[in-house]
């Protein structure tokens, strides 16, 4: 009969199996958590497309009554990013990074500080663990590439125009102006002189006038533009009843707006 020393010898790399395996599981937030490893220096961030819900957590009520408090899901921005990074593999080889919050906005908003977006310490943990993805993005891409460029994401319902761009006044791009001046950022190889060749109505190109665009995520950009002065950051805002609501749309305006970033990118990030 073997003693209770064998035993716990049989037994305990049985019982480690176990409880590494339980360990490795996924946790909460790696769940709600979308990321896609990139080989070049551009950031794809998709905030605002989750569907999924957090089982026993609230929907969000904003208690402390803080301003520009949003629920709505920017539908199919995750969908584009993933057929961007497709595309840029095809056409180039390399992969953009991707990143997206798969928990609905009903739950989290990562568009704001933490103390606004979240409303429960679970939740919390997810919106930690996605700038923690977001952090690594930006790391190795600057790492990597010694620059960077992040693309925020977003569609909105309520835009006149195709699309607005958002740079904060161009202080969200000062590693690209500085490196590669002024014009850069709108002119001639931008992403929004490309769209509006195509035809997208892009406020201050063409015949459409220049306007307020997008100011949520401003700030935001900023934030990692004042952490790291390598990394440009430009939010996109895109006009979700021309562009991404049917497949067709959302098929043209993938291929338009993918070639439009390609031209910027291989101009400037490459
Ligand atoms: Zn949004």
């Amino acid at each position: 009969m073997p003693t209770t020393g064998n035993m716990t010898r049989k037994i305990a790399p049985i019982l480690f199996f176990y409880l590494a395996s339980a360990l490795a599981a996924e946790t909460p937030a790696d769940k709600y958590v979308e990321y896609l490893p990139g080989t070049m220096p551009l950031i794809l961030e998709v905030p605002h497309d989750g569907t999924e819900s957090y089982p026993g957590v609230a929907e969000r009520t904003n208690p402390k009554g803080f301003p520009a408090f949003r629920k709505g899901r920017d539908t199919n921005t995750a969908e584009l990013a993933r057929r961007m990074q497709a595309f840029f593999l095809e056409k180039t080889g390399k992969k953009p990074y991707v990143v997206v919050m798969k928990l609905a906005r009903k739950y989290i908003d990562v568009n704001r500080e933490e103390e606004r977006g979240v409303e429960n310490e679970k939740v919390a943990q997810v919106y930690r663990h996605y700038y923690a993805k977001l952090h690594e993005a930006k790391n190795d891409a600057i790492q990597r590439f010694g620059k960077g460029l992040m693309l925020n994401i977003h569609n909105s319902t309520t835009w006149q125009h195709d699309v607005y761009f958002g740079s904060g006044g161009m202080k969200a791009v000062k590693p690209l102006i500085q490196r590669a001046g002024f014009n850069a950022y709108g002119g001639e190889f931008s992403i929004q002189q490309a769209l509006a060749d195509k035809g997208y109505e892009i406020p201050g190109y063409k015949n459409i006038p220049q306007e307020q665009g997008p100011t949520g995520n401003v700030n935001r950009a900023l934030t990692w533009v004042d952490k790291d002065s390598k990394l440009d950051a430009i939010e996109i805002e895109i006009n979700s009843k021309k562009h991404m609501e049917t497949p067709e749309n959302l098929e043209k305006f993938a291929q338009d707006f993918s070639e439009a970033v390609l031209k910027f990118v291989q101009r400037y990030y490459l």
